[in-house]
């Protein structure tokens, strides 16, 4: 029985806590406490469960101060899901209090949008040296498609060579631009320069230069996906060397890149500090504020989404390809959670990683990405906890 402390009291957050309190009257957790920036936004989500949940108010950014938490609250296991730039400073407070760690997002420097895992691997050591554990990546992707692909070596490949992670949001809130989570973090990702993994080297080409169609299953049907980097591929072609070539793909409308073409053109996503009435502000920071707030997006998002991984590889001396998927449908999430489906597909893998380390399922010392366990136990609690999935192995998927 383990005391959970989640950081954060966002989209994500608000998944994390409900689905916590799932994971509390299953008896895999004892108790759940809610802290974050700002405590009113805590106490509401609060309000919604169906258990007290206790709440605070914290400076992720100051590591005294989590620590202060940490001491006073004696949590097990720590759940980030505040921003990615508070990943490092959560983790030098749970090493200070020696509490696990486990979150959905590598960690990024504020002034350099830079998607990599060399400050967070650094850590390995120190979580090794005090016998705790950080889990890197436990949300949809990364997390579910480090998973997805674990299952791929363990149980349909002897070789897996390439594999085409795609994710597609296949719904829609109606808004003239929106972003599903974060808009700071999101535009940063979207913006980024491309890279993916051939030949053994990053290969690097603009952002969302490169488009092809892909038929999504059960009924969602072809849409554009754009090839993307994202951080998941550095640790899948780390832990799994067959890997010749990983590429990561993601679906926008043209509304959705019309705007951002706009707002790119115009200097409104730029990261860079600018002078404006005597005062510093950055312009990606500005547009956030002035942005629906993804949280707001909940009550009127329809649709599905579908995230998956499809692998090309060789089992008895056989080319095979297989493709393994989850579909969530935003209505069906909010009617549950209150919150759209990209808050849910992140928020309950967050919740399923940290039942694996509760239960000793996946448990070790040091810094790990989700690959590195067996995919077994958690894609059955992943089921369980809402987000089955579906694998199908058949020569006429795609090749992109
Ligand atoms: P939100 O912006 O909705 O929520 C972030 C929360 O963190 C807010 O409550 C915010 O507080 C809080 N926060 C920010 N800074 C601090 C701080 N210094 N101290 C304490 N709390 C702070 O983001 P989302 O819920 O959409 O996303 C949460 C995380 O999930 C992000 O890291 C994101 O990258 C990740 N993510 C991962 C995905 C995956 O599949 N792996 C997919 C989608 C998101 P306040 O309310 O006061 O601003």
């Amino acid at each position: 029985m383990k005391k959970v402390l989640i950081i954060g009291a966002g989209g994500v957050g608000r998944v994390v806590a409900h689905k916590c309190v799932q994971a509390v009257k299953d008896g895999y957790f004892s108790e759940v406490m809610l802290a974050s920036r700002t405590r009113e936004k805590c106490d509401s989500i609060a309000a919604e469960l169906s258990i007290p949940v206790k709440t605070a108010r914290v400076d992720a950014d100051n590591v005294p101060e989590l620590t202060e938490l940490l001491l006073a609250e004696k949590p097990d296991l720590v759940i980030n899901v505040a921003l990615p730039y508070q990943d490092l400073t959560i983790m030098d407070a749970c090493l200070e209090a020696g509490v696990h760690y486990l979150d959905t997002a590598n960690y990024e420097p504020r002034d350099t949008a830079k998607f990599e895992y060399s400050w967070q691997w650094a850590y390995q050591d120190k979580f090794s040296e005090k016998g705790l554990m950080a889990l890197l990546g436990s949300g949809f992707d990364p997390g579910v498609t480090n998973v997805f692909t674990a299952r791929m070596v363990k149980h349909h490949f002897d070789r897996v060579d390439e594999i085409d992670i795609i994710d597609a949001n296949a719904g829609s809130h109606g808004q003239p631009f929106a972003t599903n989570f974060n808009p700071e973090i999101n535009i940063r990702e979207v913006t980024a320069p491309c890279r993916h993994w051939e030949d053994g080297k990053w290969v690097e080409t603009g952002a969302l230069k490169t488009k092809h169609s892909f038929d999504f299953p059960e009924g969602i049907g072809p849409m554009n996906i754009y090839r993307m980097y994202h951080e998941e591929m550095e640790s899948l072609v780390k832990h799994f060397p067959t890997i010749k070539k990983a590429q990561f793909w993601m679906t926008f409308s043209d509304n959705y890149l019309k705007h951002l073409e706009v707002l790119q053109n115009v200097g409104m996503t730029r990261i860079d500090e600018v002078e404006y009435n005597g005062v510093k502000i950055v312009p990606l920071q500005f547009l956030k504020a002035v942005l629906p707030d993804p949280g707001s997006l909940g009550p009127l998002t329809k649709g599905r989404t579908c995230i998956g991984v499809v692998a090309r590889g060789v089992k008895g001396g056989q080319e095979k390809k297989t493709y393994i998927y989850n579909i969530c449908d935003h209505e069906a999430c909010y009617r549950e959670t209150n919150s759209q489906a990209i808050s849910y597909t992140t928020g309950v893998p967050a919740v399923v990683g940290a039942i694996m380390m509760a239960t000793g399922k996946w448990m070790g010392k040091g810094v790990f990405n989700m690959e590195q366990f067996d995919p077994d136990p958690f894609l059955k609690t992943l089921a369980d906890y809402g987000l089955p999935w579906v694998e199908v192995s058949a020569d006429d998927i795609p090749a992109l």
